[in-house]
């Protein structure tokens, strides 16, 4: 059984949405980062789209490895580690699985185990986190109760904005922002941001 699927409309898609709120996300990770997560998020992309064509000739298991090794190799960060083990565990958990909604649900909490273990972290610590772990949520949700795919989708973007927007007020305990204290309060978390447009924008090419 063949499991590819087509990423390129995926990553251009993410490219455009990141590229299009670039001056937001450099001022995020400068307000209580060390102001590179912009940088190390576009040479990730440049890094997969440079590959594109290799990757679109894969299966999705085998792309999703690449992906995560081309992002842990390329962006560098905090970041690069997360998101590349994201992907790289995404790719072990597709194997021999159909691409299905109940499919790419597990792929995807998976992949969000991951950076909880990589991490150490946890939901309500001011990170991607707090975005990835309630938009996986949702999707879990919804494969419950035999939502469409379009509404799915619908509610898990709007469970990733409020997560992001969860962020905003919180003390970190990790990461750079861990050192300001007080000072991080009245700020959305850099990756938490990125995390959420990206997660739109994949919703976006689907429905
Ligand atoms: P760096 O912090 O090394 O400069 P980036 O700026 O690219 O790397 O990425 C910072 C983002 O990484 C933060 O905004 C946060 O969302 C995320 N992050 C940092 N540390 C952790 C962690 N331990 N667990 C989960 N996410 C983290
Ligand atoms: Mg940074
Ligand atoms: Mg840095």
């Amino acid at each position: 059984s063949s499991t590819r699927i087509s990423l390129s409309p995926f990553i251009q898609s993410i490219k455009d949405t990141i590229d299009r709120h670039a001056d937001e996300i450099a001022q995020l990770d400068q307000a209580i980062g060390d102001g590179d997560h912009l940088i190390n998020l576009q040479r990730g992309i440049e890094a997969l789209l440079k590959n594109i064509d290799e990757i679109e000739q894969m299966e999705l298991a085998a792309a999703l490895s690449k992906i995560g090794m081309t992002l842990m190799s390329t962006m560098g960060g905090a970041s690069g580690s997360l998101f590349g083990s994201m992907f790289v565990t995404m790719g072990k958990q597709a194997k021999d699985k159909s691409v299905d909604f109940a499919s790419m649900a597990d792929i995807f909490q998976a992949g969000v185990g991951s950076v909880k273990a990589r991490g150490k972290a946890d939901i309500g610590e001011k990170t991607m986190l707090d975005t990835l772990i309630p938009a996986a949520a949702s999707l879990q949700q919804s494969l419950v109760n035999h939502e469409a795919l379009p509404v799915a989708l619908e509610q898990m973007k709007t469970a990733a904005i409020e997560g992001m927007e969860s962020t905003k007020e919180m003390l970190a305990t990790k990461g750079r922002a861990s050192f300001l204290g007080e000072r991080a309060r009245g700020h959305i978390d850099a990756g938490a941001r990125t995390s959420q447009l990206m997660l739109c924008a994949i919703a976006d090419v689907i429905i």
